[in-house]
């Protein structure tokens, strides 16, 4: 048995009760969080790791809800676009992504994650252009180089531009291959156990750019399976237009209609819902995977954060791709979502603490795994951020979640997955940076410049 003990550390548990300990320790054993508590660990005649955590916040690890991680290799494009523009300018360079590109981008930008202090990641994978390699492979490959939980979301296209859609139609799979292919992921890579590394959810990518059919019947093959459903929604005014125009209805209508609302739901963005769309959202438990620094990025709007929290929609953050927010990291999002809460509905409408919560608690529950992780309580998997603040950048600040959320992001001087060490002393331990670097540089020119080396060796 491995046992670790963290202690002399502010301790955030963010459980129900929102404990929080100024001086505590925090014990794991084989994976899975033992003991929590005020003070320090009580003494054990067992084998122990001890780590001095004086100076420093233990949260729990952070849950990302919406990424694209292919799109670290396609960062810097379409700088000052609307939503629209911006794929319509990026979606010939995505037909391009091969395995090798793939498998770059997502093991970049899942260490840079958990630089951030993020340790489970949903990954919405919509771009599977024809002879592209096995990108889902690639994909978890990456997620075990780097070790942290992966949620594949095995998106889909068929609606391409000879269909009303806004993806070229060289981009977009048939419907059915799609089905199939979302039903093998989940059979080859869906792990159900409480400690699972790898899951499988199913996305259909957006109302623009999949058809009725795809998002009724992508829903009952969730549900048949036992699997989440994630797709966009109520990102942009343009795509409120689109679904007026094509299909006569707003796009939580339309999601309504074809069984997209419920407890096993979590949707991209959520900005644009009206009073009574926040209402049923929040009646159905339907979740928002709330995306901060890319809304503003992308100049798309301000969800109603507070609004959808009153309703009881469980509410998480994302990074979203890195080509709509550079920035990349999650730990930062924090921060973003208490300013632009404060921004859209006056000072008092979300604290650090309801920031911390929306980026463990919160993304947990739309992810379907409140039980597992998000929180440090006894029995759940040890994913757990440890944040130094005692340097420059926090010296003053008594409140150590304030000082983690309005200041600037802390140094990590640990990050457990799983008990498992991923970053130590502000570097990732697992990967070297210098092999991301240049395997991101050579995949950025190859989908710049057209050169597709699909097939190529994966390195695992
Ligand atoms: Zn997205």
């Amino acid at each position: 048995m491995t046992r670790l003990v963290i202690e002399n550390a502010a301790v955030a548990t963010v459980d129900g009760a929102g404990t929080e300990h100024g001086s505590g320790h925090v014990v794991v054993e084989d994976g899975r969080i033992a003991a929590v508590g005020t003070g320090v660990a009580p003494a054990d005649g067992r084998l122990t790791t001890r780590i001095d955590g004086q100076g420093c916040l233990v949260t729990p690890g952070l849950v990302n809800t919406h990424h694209h991680l292919y799109q670290w290799a396609t960062r810097g494009l379409a700088q000052q676009a609307t939503l629209f523009q911006w794929l319509t300018e990026l979606y010939p360079v995505w037909a391009r992504l091969d395995d090798l590109a793939e498998h770059a981008a997502a093991s970049a930008g899942l260490a840079w994650l958990a630089r951030s202090g993020c340790t489970t990641v949903a990954d919405h994978h919509y771009v599977y252009p024809p002879k592209a390699g096995d990108l889902n492979a690639a994909l978890v490959a990456a997620a075990k180089r780097v070790g942290v939980r992966l949620h594949l979301v095995r998106g889909s296209m068929d609606r391409g531009e000879s269909n009303g859609g806004l993806p070229p139609d060289e981009l977009v799979e048939d419907t059915d291959e799609a089905l199939a292919a979302t039903e093998r992921a989940i059979a080859e890579y869906h792990d159900p156990e409480p400690a699972a590394m790898v899951r499988v959810a199913v996305g259909p990518c957006s109302p623009f750019s999949a058809s009725e059919r795809l998002m009724r019947e992508a829903a009952e093959l969730a549900r048949r399976c036992g699997v989440r459903l994630h797709t966009h929604l109520a990102e942009t005014l343009d795509e409120e237009e689109h679904c007026l125009a094509q299909f006569g209805r707003r796009p939580l209508d339309y999601a309504d209609e074809l069984g997209w609302l419920g407890a096993d739901v979590w949707l991209a963005h959520g900005i644009h819902f009206d009073e009574a769309g926040v209402s049923r959202l929040g009646a159905t438990g339907t979740g928002v995977a709330h995306c901060p620094s890319s809304n503003a990025r992308l100049g798309a709007g301000i969800a109603k954060v507070r609004a959808l929290l009153d309703a009881g929609s469980p509410v998480g953050l994302g990074a979203d791709g890195a080509a709509s927010n550079e920035f990349g990291g999650l730990g930062e999002e924090l921060r973003q979502a208490l300013l632009l809460a404060r921004l859209r509905d006056g000072p008092d409408a979300l604290t650090a603490r309801e920031a911390l919560w929306l980026g463990t608690m919160g993304g947990a529950r739309c992810l379907g795994r409140q039980a597992e992780i998000g929180s440090i309580e006894v029995g759940k998997q040890a994913d757990l951020a440890l944040w130094r603040l005692d340097g420059l950048g926090h010296a003053g600040i008594a409140d150590p979640v304030a000082a983690l959320v309005l200041g600037p992001l802390p140094p990590l001087e640990l990050l457990l997955v799983g008990g498992a060490t991923v970053v130590a002393e502000g570097r990732v331990s697992t990967v070297d940076d210098d092999a991301l670097r240049t395997e991101l540089e050579t995949a950025n020119l190859r989908l710049t410049n057209g050169t597709n080396g699909a097939n190529g060796e994966v390195p695992s």
